[in-house]
């Protein structure tokens, strides 16, 4: 044990409730992991204690539960919560977030996204708005994503050097296409295979905190062989997934058409080994059903629901309390720039209001609530990463530590505390941020 906070402490370890320790305690060990968490510190020093009699326990953790050893931080009347996690985002779209939402998905492709994304053949642009995005992320609280760049493997070098900087976790995929996209857009199966080569050599670290994530954009923008080599390289080198996945009705209509024999569109990604035989996250799922949404739950692969982006490129409400009830992974996606928002917190409550639309149309369904939607957040969305999400023994300890004092002028509850600074806080609020026990500063712009 080295460090102990305490504070007011919320976590969800279940999805349906609230743990709430009110001037509570968190131990967080050397390698970054929580020890344990009490109300009170004589529990906590008793919890830890009787962790110990494990077999994998030594002498050196007994010296590390000694008193003398371990630093007590009070961070007085403040709130501790896990940090949030994004698992869909693109932050070569980083610019464009908040303009063009007039436009429907093809016009705003063609016009917006893929001109921007060009740009970042040049590194000294990717370098100058890289360090804008993950600055920006650094704000918002978000200590953990699934991030897409482009096709250039020196500015997705360049992007994972500044998480890896930063000290926040991220798994970057430099973006496979070619086909159905701009000349300048397209490369080779041997280009995008090398490309990656040459990130794993250098972040091959398993547990390491960057990664690359194989990422072929969707099935529309791929060709067979890019889509069986990206299957391949997953599997070489054990590496996760990350794609597109039932988006729109022409999206999948068009999958259809280019992959005639597949029996739905997360069977075309699974005939190429991209559908869960490493973990594997899909963006959007809103027209998911029926034998999709069995292969979704076989394979474990996860749900990154993006209700901002869904309501702005308008392709409608994904079923999101299906998904719970049938036991699916479900985190959040800002599907920068299709979402507009950045915040977590801020997609925590779009969810929970576009679930409201969907039960207003369909009773059957409840909507979400606010401990489903921080659980969705936190522990399911952070178990794409490891151990991450929770304060739960073993976790790694990846947190938030709220100031809400110009929020909080009546005596709200714990509870209500954060459910105010859910609803109406903003980064203004955050006052210190953890990942993996280490506190991060502001990435440098
Ligand atoms: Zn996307």
């Amino acid at each position: 044990m080295k460090k102990v906070y305490k504070a007011h402490i919320l976590y969800t370890k279940e999805r349906n409730r609230f743990e709430v320790l009110e001037n509570g305690y968190i131990a967080v060990d050397s390698d970054g992991c929580v020890k344990g968490v009490a109300a009170d510190l004589a529990s906590l020093v008793a919890d830890a204690s009787k962790r110990r009699t494990s077999p994998a326990s030594d002498a050196s953790e007994r010296r590390e539960l000694d008193p003398d050893d371990t630093e007590i931080i009070d961070l007085g009347d403040r709130l501790l919560i896990p940090a949030m996690n994004d698992l869909h985002v693109h932050a070569p779209q980083y610019r464009n977030q908040g303009i063009a939402m007039d436009l429907e998905l093809l016009p705003w492709l063609q016009n917006y996204t893929f001109p921007e994304e060009m740009k970042y053949a040049d590194t000294e642009y990717a370098e100058r708005m890289y360090r804008r995005f993950v600055r920006d992320l650094w704000r918002f609280g978000t200590m953990r994503s699934c991030v897409f760049a482009t096709i250039h493997t020196e500015s997705t070098r360049i992007l994972m050097r500044l998480f890896r900087e930063a000290g926040m976790g991220a798994l970057v995929g430099k973006v496979g296409m070619n086909r159905n996209c701009p000349e300048g857009l397209s490369e080779s199966v041997k280009q995008m295979v090398q490309g990656y080569e040459s990130l794993i050599a250098e972040f091959k670290e398993q547990d390491g905190l960057v990664r690359p994530i194989i990422t072929p954009r969707f099935i529309p923008s791929c060709t067979p062989e890019m889509l069986h080599a990206c299957g391949e390289l997953a599997a070489r080198y054990q590496l996760p997934v990350q794609s597109h996945l039932s988006e729109n009705k022409d999206e999948i209509a068009q999958v259809q058409r280019l992959e005639p024999e597949s029996t739905c569109y997360g069977d075309a990604y699974d005939r190429y080994g991209l559908f869960g035989q490493t973990p594997t996250v899909m963006a959007h799922c809103v027209f998911t059903e029926g034998e999709e949404l069995e292969l979704i739950k076989r394979h474990g692969v996860m749900v990154a629901h993006c209700p901002t982006s869904n309501l702005n490129v308008t392709t409608g409400i994904a079923p999101i309390r299906q998904f719970l009830d049938e036991g699916l992974r479900v985190g959040f996606g800002s599907d920068i720039s299709g979402g507009h928002d950045l915040s977590i917190f801020q997609i925590m409550v779009y969810a929970i209001q576009m679930s409201k639309l969907h039960y207003q149309r369909n009773h059957a369904r409840a909507f979400l609530t606010l401990s489903e939607a921080f659980w969705m957040a936190t522990k399911s969305a952070g178990s794409f990463f490891g151990q991450v999400g929770s304060f739960e023994p073993g976790y790694e300890f990846d947190a938030l530590v709220i100031d809400d004092r110009d929020l909080n002028h009546d005596n709200y509850s714990l509870l209500e505390r954060l459910e105010r600074f859910i609803y109406i806080g903003d980064d203004r609020q955050i006052e210190k941020r953890f990942c993996r026990g280490k506190e991060i500063g502001a990435p440098k712009l």
